[in-house]
């Protein structure tokens, strides 16, 4: 791989200038739906830590944020939908206002496990922050309350999300060359 990042995308899906002004929004948005109630962000590690960053800041009031990190089982359960949580909430989440915070929901089989996992903690309620989403591949609805951005079936890469734990430190979202993954 070329130590130049940038060498290898494809294309550029969304511009540092296009995320922030979309979470901006974003932020504006659950501002407006939490009045008066104290929002737990959970984070689901690492892709959504970037995100979570800035769109933590967007929300003009208090901010708690925890974190999860999950992975899925291997092929031949996967479509089972189980995951293993890998790091549990350090916080009780009882009587919490949760908002879930993820980079990008695909089958929707991490989340819907998520959230039955989490509605059995017993909190004031759940809802779902994502950043992307590309329905296309959807094996199981869940319900998205807050969405940046619908994309096509591309595998996408930067501000948070890897390819085999590169390019997540890119600015931008962007699609990988295809010589990108060869080696
Ligand atoms: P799901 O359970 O919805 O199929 O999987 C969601 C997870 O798969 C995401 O949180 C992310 O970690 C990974 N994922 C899905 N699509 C992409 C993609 O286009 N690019 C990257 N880098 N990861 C993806
Ligand atoms: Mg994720
Ligand atoms: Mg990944």
């Amino acid at each position: 791989m070329s130590n130049n990042m940038m060498d290898d995308v494809e294309k550029i899906l969304f511009s540092e200038e296009e995320l922030t002004a979309r979470i901006r929004e974003m932020g504006a948005a659950i501002t407006a739906d939490y009045a008066g109630k104290e929002i737990l962000m959970i984070g689901i590690l690492r892709g959504a830590v970037f995100f979570m960053a800035d769109l933590a800041r967007a929300v003009k009031q208090t901010v708690a944020i925890d974190f999860m990190a999950v992975s899925s089982y291997g092929a031949a359960t996967s479509s089972s939908g189980v995951v293993r949580i890998l790091k549990d909430l350090d916080e009780d989440v009882a009587n919490k206002h949760v908002l879930i915070v993820e980079d990008i929901i695909d089958s929707g089989l991490t989340l819907n496990y998520l959230m039955e996992n989490l509605w059995s903690r017993k909190p004031a309620s759940i809802k779902i922050c994502t950043l992307l989403n590309k329905p296309e591949r959807r094996k199981v609805e869940v319900p998205i309350a807050y969405n940046g951005f619908t994309i096509p079936d591309y595998f996408v890469i930067g501000y948070g999300l890897d390819y085999a734990e590169k390019y997540r430190n890119l600015p931008f979202i962007g699609v990988l060359k295809p010589e990108a993954y060869a080696g």
